[in-house]
């Protein structure tokens, strides 16, 4: 009898598992609790903005090798799109400086010997502090093992990490700011280049992943809620989805590639993230300046970065638990008034169409005590295995390590 593979969860981790069990021939069925797939890496169409928008923007860099290679799989390299270079340009609202850092595409950092091409305020010398941050000691934070303060500081390590992390840097775990570092940065200009999903994340991962399942026969059920685990001894024995129980035979195996939270309710004894960091978007119905170059850092600002398509400006605020409770309004105000500045518009006042989108759970505290407890993808139960970028991928919450944890999954339950 042929063996069932069930992928809990329609996120990029379960959708990067169920792919991986597809391309070797298992049969694969897919539960996903939501009425659609991509989890918090979604499209949708936004009402107050009459336009389909991202559920947040999503910054990936071309380090990012396994979010790349999904994409090949499925067809929509293409669909990912970025500069020929790094070339990071950034304002600071408060002195009005303006400075590209440009990363050049060799390993060796020459750019950093470049008082045009490093960060404008900084000396050769300062950049050794990223250096230490490359190999430090465990359980350590990043204000363990840095100073944080300074030029280099302010103008890029904090950006740059609190991008990566999600979590206030100095508090951040030194050991996952040193991966995304070693992965990036550590690799030169070649591994930085920002890349963004230009058509939204929905048409360029969530669409043609399904795509690609559907063409191998893999079903997707939505509104499929896991609601409890059966056991027998050390194997999972039953799945119930409330109106329906479906009993596991012999050799049928689960990948469970949901959140935290549903993750510890599920399964006895497994432990997980339990704090979490929010996301704030705002977007901006208009026709940008033509000269804006597609990514923006801005510094000394509440808009940490603007992200520019042919009908809206985007801005991401992370680690932005501050604002969930600022009214809507206030907000958007507020952010429209330095992406004006930004984008040199001439009118500050009059706010275009938007709408301010805040995912309280975007993705879980990249603190050192948070890091202790994300656990591998195995369990104590035979049968089933974890996903998710919460799980002990050595990465933070990112695309690149939620594809990497259902990868890892599905190598496992394939063994
Ligand atoms: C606003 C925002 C901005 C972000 N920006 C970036 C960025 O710039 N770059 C980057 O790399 N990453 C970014 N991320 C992180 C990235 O989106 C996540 O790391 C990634 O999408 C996580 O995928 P996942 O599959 O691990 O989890 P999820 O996407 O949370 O997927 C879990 C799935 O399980 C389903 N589910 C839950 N309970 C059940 C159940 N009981 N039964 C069945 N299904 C269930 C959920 O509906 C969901 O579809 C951002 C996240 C947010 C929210």
């Amino acid at each position: 009898m042929t063996r069932t593979l069930h992928v809990i969860g329609a996120g990029l981790a379960g959708l990067s598992a169920a792919i991986r069990l597809a391309q070797h021939g298992e049969s694969v069925v897919v539960h996903e609790a939501a009425g659609q797939a991509g989890g918090r890496c979604r499209s949708y169409h936004d009402p107050a903005l009459d336009m389909e928008i991202d559920n947040g923007n999503h910054l990936l860099l071309s380090a990012n090798r396994a979010a790349l290679a999904f994409l090949a799989t499925v067809g929509s390299a293409d669909r990912l799109v970025g500069p020929p270079h790094a070339d990071f340009p950034f304002v600071d609202l408060k002195s009005g400086a303006r400075w590209t850092l440009a990363i050049g595409d060799g390993r060796l950092p020459w750019w950093i010997f470049d008082a045009a091409r490093r960060v404008p305020g900084t000396r050769a010398r300062d950049y050794l502090s990223i250096a230490r941050l490359l190999w430090p000691p465990r359980d350590a934070a990043v204000g363990d093992v840095i100073a944080c303060d300074g030029a280099l500081y302010d103008r890029l390590v904090a950006p740059l990490l609190l991008a990566a992390l999600n979590t206030a840097p100095p508090e951040g775990t030194a050991a996952l700011a040193a991966a995304v570092l070693r992965e990036t940065i550590a690799r030169g200009g070649r591994a930085c280049r920002p890349l963004v999903a230009r058509d939204g994340l929905g048409p360029t991962f969530i669409a043609p992943a399904l795509a690609f399942l559907s063409g191998r026969g893999v079903t997707v059920g939505f509104g499929r809620r896991l609601r409890a685990l059966g056991f027998d001894g050390d194997k999972a024995a039953t799945l119930d989805f409330g109106d329906e129980t479906v009993r596991l035979a012999g050799d049928d195996r689960v990948i469970l590639a949901v959140p935290p939270v549903v993750a510890t309710a599920l399964v006895p004894g497994l432990t997980a993230p339990t704090e979490f960091r929010a996301i704030v978007n705002a977007h901006f119905r208009l026709t940008p300046p033509a000269t804006m170059s597609p990514i923006i850092g801005v510094i000394n600002g509440t808009v940490e970065w603007i992200f520019v398509f042919p009908d809206r400006l985007s801005v991401t605020i992370s680690g932005a638990d501050r604002f969930l409770d600022t009214p809507r309004e206030e907000l958007a105000k507020t952010i429209w008034r330095e992406v004006a500045a930004v984008a040199r518009l001439g009118d500050t006042e009059a706010l275009p169409p938007w709408q301010i989108v805040r995912e309280r759970r975007a993705t879980f505290a990249a603190l050192p005590a948070q890091e202790r407890l994300r656990p591998g993808a195995r369990t104590g139960l035979r049968n089933l295995w974890l996903a998710g970028d919460w799980t002990a991928t050595g990465l933070p919450a990112t695309i690149e390590g939620a594809i990497r944890s259902g990868e890892r999954a599905a190598e496992l339950a394939l063994d």
